[in-house]
């Protein structure tokens, strides 16, 4: 496209994003901590999902001071279910800086707020270009699906050494006057209408400047290189029942689960028997003796690069005291209590059957 095109185009997204956009709730709002949330939130998640979330956590944390004064734990507790742990808990540790070293305002230097923990490339671009009006190009997996078929890109969009070809077309259309509707126009463009599977062109509103529908070729693009087979592990998970309470423990504040609470259990070995797996990890991880009574449930789970197979027993519990290697903390619970705790989307998958059989 030339620079008369460019500015067409641009003209044509915009006004059918003002016309078409989605009425979601971020978009009610200038406020840059509201916008930050709500773009930490979308990373890898979908819309529909994000909203109750962004909704609720803005009831417990109203603004950036009370995020920074809250709780990691009630913070995780307000992102359980939405995955990708180590966004809540940088989110939460960048409260605590904006607040110590930025007099609780929301840097509006791209440098700046770019040096907040969990702050990338995207949130940078995202989240300073709709809060101040930066002219970033915010690049995620849908705007580079736009962008390789708007411009034929034929380089890989699932591979990140290929990432600077799409910043580089995004730089040439972004619009610098209004770069953060811009860059919200391109989102939704790729979420409404662009669509990874079925592009729906016949109502696309800037299909006279797309290569790829002029010749015919929308279904080359994007293109995507085979990804590797993801891992699957077997794990044994021990519900440690003693004096109608069971044991939980949390894991460490890093990490795909960091500050989670969870039931001791661990990978089982090559030719270990699940239930051995079970009272052996549970002797290492919180040493405790405990016999197997029942085999609880088997759950399947899958993380963005492995998946897990997790067979869950009810154990009793013979002797030790806690003494724990690997996680941080724990308590010995109520059944009844189990809900104040944040716990992986994996262990809410059995608790139905827990709560059905108890821990007598
Ligand atoms: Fe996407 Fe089709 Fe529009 Fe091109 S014409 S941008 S392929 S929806």
């Amino acid at each position: 496209m030339n620079q008369q095109q460019i500015r067409k185009f641009r003209k044509r997204l915009i006004g059918w994003y003002r016309e078409n956009r989605r009425d979601l709730p971020w978009r009610k709002t200038n406020d840059p901590y509201c916008i930050w949330i709500s773009e930490v939130m979308l990373q890898q998640t979908r819309v529909e999902t994000v909203v109750p979330y962004y909704q609720r956590f803005l009831q417990c944390f109203p603004d950036l001071p009370s995020l920074a004064r809250s709780d990691l734990e009630a913070v995780l507790k307000a992102w359980e279910g939405l995955g990708y742990y180590a966004r809540a808990r940088n989110l939460h540790r960048a409260a605590g800086i904006v607040i110590a070293e930025h007099q609780g305002v929301v840097p509006q230097d791209p440098d700046l707020f770019g040096k907040l923990p969990g702050v990338g490339v995207y949130i940078r671009a995202a989240v300073t270009s709709i809060a101040f009006d930066k002219p970033l190009p915010a690049v995620d997996g849908n705007v580079k699906r736009v962008l390789a078929r708007l411009m034929k890109i034929g380089e890989p969009v699932n591979r990140s050494s290929f990432h600077r070809s799409f910043t580089a077309a995004a730089q040439q259309l972004l619009d610098r006057r209004q770069p953060g509707t811009y860059n919200q126009a391109m989102m939704e463009l790729g979420a409404l209408i662009c669509m990874p599977g079925q592009p729906d062109c016949p109502r696309c509103p800037v299909r006279s400047f797309c290569s790829a529908f002029k010749e015919n070729g929308v279904d080359r693009y994007p293109v995507r290189l085979r990804s590797e087979p993801v891992p699957e592990y077997r794990i044994a998970v021990g519900v440690v029942c003693r004096n109608n309470r069971v044991l939980i423990t949390r894991r460490k504040n890093e990490g795909l689960l960091g500050g989670l609470w969870e039931f001791p259990g661990g990978k089982i070995g090559p030719r270990e028997d699940p239930e051995a797996a079970c009272i052996r990890e549970i002797k290492e991880e919180v040493n405790l003796h405990v016999e197997v009574m029942a085999h609880l449930s088997r759950v399947k789970h899958a993380y963005t690069h492995f998946k897990i197979v997790m067979d869950v027993y009810r154990c009793r519990y013979l002797g030790g005291r806690v003494k724990l290697s690997g996680p941080v903390d724990y308590r010995w619970i109520r059944l009844e209590e189990i809900d104040r705790f944040a716990f992986p989307k994996a262990n809410h998958k059995f608790f139905p059957m827990l709560r059905k059989v108890g821990c007598r």
